[in-house]
């Protein structure tokens, strides 16, 4: 390793002097999100030290293919000059100001007005955060609030889905359905519901995929009734559920929904954190599945996560009501409409139209990576392969001819993801399935090597499960 810490492959590491130092500071002082922290402090953390374009190299000098684009979230890849370069000149310019009192900044009017250019609403109105769990959690107030103050304070019962997943703060672990999140620090609160997700892989039983897509989209309409239409206030939920496995839903589920929510006046609060701004190869998901939500959240892919920011974006309905008749919006954050991130999410939307990102995906490397994920579709240990445009997910299953599961769930998964970044691959693993969401900007090339590493971890995970 040289003076810069390059390493024997060009890549950038820790010298190991300090890769030891900053491993023991971790384990004394900081505690991981969604992480065993003692287990991680006896290991040892990843420390990533650069990226440019889909690799991130590692305390070690290796270069990894991000094959999950951070979280979700790095579109547009590692080292765009043009982000940083965003940051700096608002920084220099107006570091900060607020959006309380009157008040507001360029960036924060220019970016709501971008949004409701490209959001699939009519007349959109942005309600700025930093992130996508603060924005959830103002949809759960200024939902309840908009039926208020239009004389209906009970019309206050949100329900979103099992394993659906929106955050972390308070209503959104509530209102997203992972038991496990559920199980710590008391949630979920109340007025919150879940029905079943549209999960035709692993609960599809013996119904076809669109018979089975219609009776979890009912399971809204029974839950409606359960509650009663004047008490449900909205139904959240992702276009494809993410972090559970990426569920792409059959193609009857989404029509029925929106048949549902219409029908009982429920507000249809569509979750594009993940979907949002190209993942699905069009804007946003509700263009993929032909969805017209009220209310749209964004965050993540908002600024290719170069910065934390989220926005609620209210069609005109919700919009309308809560600028003539909210009163004071007694809600709002510090960091709301932050100028330095707004700036810099205004640029990533400028590159995407610009470089024709979408487009691309759409028309050339989506299908591409299509057509190869099939292929790892065929490999014996995998039961499904599915994809949307650049957002997929394989099935790892001891039987291919049968679906279902492993019993011993997410050993497998996760040994397949400790191989395929011993070979520099870094795929997700949620249970036994494999997650795919590389950044958009992902070239054929790149797309070729990534499947050549995600098959040489799926033939030496089952080598060794053939070793017993
Ligand atoms: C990540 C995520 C969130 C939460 O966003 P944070 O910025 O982590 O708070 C919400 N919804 C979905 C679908 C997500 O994937």
């Amino acid at each position: 390793m040289d003076e810069a810490g390059r390493g024997s492959d060009g890549g950038y590491g820790l010298a190991p002097g300090r890769r030891a130092r900053l491993r023991r500071l971790d384990a004394a002082h900081h505690l991981h999100p969604f992480t065993d922290n003692r287990e991680l402090a006896a290991r040892g953390t990843r420390i990533l030290t650069h990226g440019e374009g889909v690799y991130v190299h590692d305390q070690d000098g290796r270069r990894l293919l991000d094959a999950f684009a951070g979280l979700w979230c790095v579109n547009l890849g590692y080292g765009r000059r043009e982000l940083a370069e965003a940051a700096r000149r608002q920084m220099e310019v107006l570091p900060y100001y607020n959006s309380f009192f009157g008040c507001t900044t360029e960036p924060a009017i220019e970016l709501a007005a971008e949004l409701a250019r490209h959001a699939p609403l009519e007349q959109a109105m942005a309600f700025f955060t930093s992130s996508g769990s603060e924005a959830i959690d103002s949809v759960v107030r200024l939902v309840r609030h908009f039926w208020a103050v239009q004389g209906k304070p009970e019309k206050s019962h949100i329900i979103g889905r099992r394993n659906g997943y929106h955050g972390s703060t308070v209503a959104a672990a509530s209102l997203g359905g992972m038991a496990a999140m559920h199980g710590q620090g008391g949630l979920p609160i109340p007025g919150i519901h879940h029905i079943n997700a549209p999960y035709w892989f692993g609960e599809g039983g013996s119904l076809s995929p669109e018979a089975f897509g219609l009776q979890r989209a009912r399971e809204l309409e029974e839950k409606i009734l359960e509650l009663g239409p004047q008490r449900v206030a909205a139904f959240v939920a992702e276009p494809i559920q993410g972090a559970a496995g990426v569920f792409i839903p059959p193609s009857t589920y989404w029509p029925e929904i929106q048949r549902i929510c219409r029908r009982h006046d429920v507000l249809l609060v569509v979750d594009e954190v993940i979907c949002g701004f190209g993942r699905t190869g069009q804007w946003f998901g509700c263009q993929t599945f032909g969805i017209e939500p009220d209310v749209l959240v964004v965050a993540k892919g908002l600024t290719s996560g170069y910065l934390p920011l989220g926005a609620v974006l209210f069609g005109p309905r919700v919009g309308r009501v809560l600028q003539e008749r909210g009163g004071e919006l007694a809600h709002g954050y510090t960091y709301s409409g932050h100028p330095v991130c707004c700036a810099v999410a205004l640029e990533t939307l400028r590159i995407l139209e610009r470089e024709r990102i979408i487009e691309r995906c759409q028309e050339d490397t989506g299908p591409y990576l299509a057509r190869r994920w099939h292929e790892l579709g065929t490999h014996p240990l995998v039961g499904e392969a599915r994809i949307c445009g650049m957002v997929g997910a394989l099935e790892l299953v001891p039987d291919r001819r049968v679906r279902a599961f492993f019993p011993d769930r997410g050993r497998v998964g996760a040994r397949c993801r400790d191989l395929a970044l011993q070979n520099g691959l870094i795929l997700r693993a949620t249970w036994d399935t494999m997650l795919l969401a590389p950044p958009l900007i992902i070239r054929r090339e790149e797309i070729d090597e990534l499947v050549e590493k995600a098959w040489k971890a799926l033939d030496q995970t089952q080598a060794e499960l053939a070793r017993g």
